[in-house]
């Protein structure tokens, strides 16, 4: 227990070199019910801040370019890049993947990611963490955005108690940290339900809360046209709403090769939140 409250510490720490004070104090404060879930996973005994040997670097807390150094507490989740502050570059567009990581269908993605440099925002779930570490950092050391999306997804989140909710964001929150070094900086809520409880424990982590401008409803599977049909509404400054996880995402990744070089022809940049 001892052992994961100054892991946990150091990783603030690491956030603070990093520039990440400026995430509010309410980020810093220790979580006596997190300790307790975490000391339950076997994940706590991996060292977090120097997650994997490979010869790729050490991800570390990353905060990106324009992350919002004021907005630690919305009262709205994000839909548009324009909402960061400092706003990031003109003709930028943000490519986001949910419910992973998925052992079958995120490796295709960051094939496809890969090939084209796109760099995207993965909102993962703890539990699938726990099942794919080496995945989650894959993802992470790839230069993709790690993000949180709730330990168990909880479609009801919007009607759970301050304790569910401060269980489902800080045990997912402390995984993630602790199998990829990265500390989140963004949430989204399951099914984009939100409550004052949500946006509130979102805020407790120094997180801001994300949402999407375009929705192809990739999840239910509706063929690769509708979802390539959606995707191209895409304009500058929006952020694309996928899946990489929850189930057969063949679509979602038929979809997204033709759309990801058809934005960039536009002269649109493909930019991690
Ligand atoms: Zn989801």
């Amino acid at each position: 227990m001892a052992g994961g409250t100054s892991r946990r510490k150091a990783l603030w720490l690491l956030g603070a070199c990093a520039g990440l004070t400026a995430l509010g104090a309410d980020a810093a404060r220790p979580r006596a019910e997190a300790g307790t879930a975490a000391a339950k996973t076997t994940a706590r005994a991996r060292p977090a801040v120097t997650p994997t040997p490979t010869p790729t670097p050490t991800p570390t807390p990353r905060p990106a370019p324009w992350t919002p150094a004021k907005l630690t507490a919305l009262d709205k989740p994000v839909k548009e890049l324009s909402q960061l502050s400092p706003a990031p570059p003109p003709k930028s567009i943000a490519l986001t993947l949910d419910d992973g990581p998925h052992p079958e269908w995120t490796p295709r993605i960051l094939d496809l990611l890969a090939e084209h440099d796109v760099r995207a925002t993965f909102f993962i779930v703890g539990g699938q963490v726990k099942e794919h570490p080496k995945l989650t950092r894959r993802i992470a050391d790839a230069g993709h955005q790690i993000c949180n999306h709730t330990e168990t997804h909880p479609m009801s989140i919007a009607s759970m108690s301050r304790k569910r909710v401060r269980g489902e964001i800080g045990d997912a929150h402390d995984r993630i940290a602790d199998a990829t070094g990265v500390v989140p900086q963004f949430f989204r809520s399951p099914g984009g339900a939100w409550s004052k409880t949500v946006l509130d424990v979102t805020a407790e982590h120094g997180m801001l809360p994300i949402d999407w401008a375009v929705d192809p409803r990739d999840w239910a599977r509706p063929g690769v046209r509708r979802i390539r049909k959606a995707l191209l509404k895409g304009k500058d400054g929006e952020i694309l709403l996928c899946h990489d996880g929850g189930g057969d995402r063949s679509q979602t990744l038929k979809a997204l090769a033709d759309v990801i070089p058809k934005l960039k022809k536009r002269g649109l940049t493909f930019v991690a939140l």
